[in-house]
């Protein structure tokens, strides 16, 4: 049984990660999507609640998935839940320097654990959650952005920051 997990920040998840969740939902027996603190980024637009909620309504067709969280190192998380694998999405060059050097200290932290780079869809390349953000922000429409039933309460909350969501899709 092969087991992997797709870390990111899902500050919403998008169409672009749910391309790579769908994938690697086919190529492997359990996916464990986990949201990280990323140190690099800001706290969030979304509380970390909220973001297992979106992932969990966008993820209802796959039944090999499953929803968790985790503030610590990527290598430890993977060993606590017996991953064999860690898959990420990539997008375009800009992701590759950043990707290639967490891999690398990634493999020297825990050297069982291999990660495998699966290419962005080409309609996604584009596509992350800031960009979700900052045109929702400015009113605009992020329908080809992310799935149907979360897009509501993305909109929802971002024209009422402080006000939290309860999507229950
Ligand atoms: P974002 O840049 O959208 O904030 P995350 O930190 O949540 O992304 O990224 C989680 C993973 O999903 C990363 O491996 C990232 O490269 C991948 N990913 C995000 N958006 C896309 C996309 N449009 N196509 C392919 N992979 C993506």
């Amino acid at each position: 049984m092969k087991t992997v997990v797709c870390p990111g920040s899902f500050d919403p998840i998008t169409f672009g990660h749910l391309d790579i969740i769908e994938r690697s939902t086919k190529l492997f027996d359990k996916v464990i999507v986990v949201i990280m603190r990323n140190r690099n980024k800001d706290v969030g637009s979304f509380t970390v609640e909220e973001r297992v909620n979106f992932i969990k309504c966008c993820t209802t067709h796959l039944d090999n998935v499953v929803i968790d969280k985790y503030d610590g190192l990527l290598t430890e998380y993977a060993r606590k839940v017996k991953a064999d694998a860690v898959v990420k999405g990539l997008r375009a060059v800009s992701d590759f320097d950043d990707e290639f050097r967490q891999a690398l200290a990634n493999q020297r932290l825990n050297p069982e654990l291999e990660t495998i780079f699966l290419t962005t869809s080409a309609e996604y390349m584009f596509l992350s959650s800031s960009v979700v953000r900052q045109v929702c922000e400015l009113g605009g429409d992020i329908s080809a952005f992310v799935p149907p039933q979360i897009r509501d309460d993305i909109i929802k909350r971002l024209s009422k920051p402080g006000e939290q969501t309860n999507s229950l899709c």
